[in-house]
């Protein structure tokens, strides 16, 4: 596949929940290799946004299409997109006792291997590859074998969803304010494994209110988002704009 590629095409997007609309005539497109940053007040729709396009079931498309690689999965299952290369690092990752992480990574790992027709690992060669993972999103290998997100920092939470992110090599990444509740280290180290990771085949989509993750992941398109649209978009210098003036003034 070539750099320059659509990867996301969104048109015309509608959504509504519990017939609530919540995003209107949204219009989104992304090349293969670019960062995408969105931006915009609480409330304005950038979580439903993420939600829909990795294929949320509460969240009803009313009109409007999301195509990915070209394909139409605007009414596709999540397991679909997730399987094609969609991954979506929730912004409050759920925590699920009695789930150990590194079995939750390898049966996720596993799935997407095994509907893409590709070879599955057996737990030996999986923690292999896990623990080269884990050296790049620096948190404790003991972090493998505790229950999913259980008693797990807000930071550490991020972590291993950025850990999630890097094991299953999906092409398009939405991290939903991945950079909320860090502190500056935690910072630093997420930006640098979302750097590391990103390469001219793979997608990256910032919801963030920070400049800092800005300034460390430097996007290509800067978007804001106001009442379930996106308002203006610009590159990096519109994030160090809001900054300073706020977003009253922009939209
Ligand atoms: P943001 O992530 O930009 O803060 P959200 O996408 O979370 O915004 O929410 C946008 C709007 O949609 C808010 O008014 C929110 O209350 C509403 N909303 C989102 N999900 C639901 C839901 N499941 N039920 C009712 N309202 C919702
Ligand atoms: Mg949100």
């Amino acid at each position: 596949m070539q750099k320059d590629e659509q990867i996301l095409e969104i048109s015309n997007l509608n959504v509504s929940v519990n017939n609530k609309i919540i995003i209107k005539d949204l219009n989104l497109s992304i090349k293969r290799g670019e960062i995408h940053a969105i931006m915009g007040k609480n409330g304005s729709g950038k979580s439903t946004l993420a939600k829909v396009i990795s294929g949320h079931p509460l969240y009803q498309v009313d009109k409007g299409k999301i195509f990915f690689n070209n394909k139409d999965i605007t009414y596709e299952e999540p397991d679909f997109r997730a399987h094609a290369g969609i991954f979506l690092g929730f912004q409050y990752p759920v925590e699920v006792p009695g789930v150990s992480n590194i079995d939750f990574l390898r049966s996720a790992y596993n799935s997407k291997k095994h509907q893409i027709g590709e070879e599955t690992l057996d737990p030996l060669a999986f923690f292999e590859l896990v623990s080269k993972e884990i050296q790049k999103v620096n948190i404790n290998s003991t972090f493998l074998n505790r229950s999913l997100n259980e008693g797990f920092s807000g930071g550490e939470k991020k972590k291993n969803e950025i850990l999630q992110m890097s094991v299953l090599q999906s092409e398009l990444c939405i991290l939903d304010e991945i950079d909320s509740g860090l502190d500056v280290d935690a910072l630093k180290d997420i930006s640098k494994s979302i750097n590391t990771f990103h390469n001219s085949q793979n997608s990256i989509v910032l919801i963030t209110h920070y400049q800092k993750l800005i300034d460390y992941i430097q996007p290509d398109y800067v978007h804001i988002m106001h009442k379930g649209n996106i308002k203006i978009s610009g590159d990096k210098n519109l994030a160090l704009q809001i900054d300073k003036y706020g977003y009253d003034n922009f939209v």
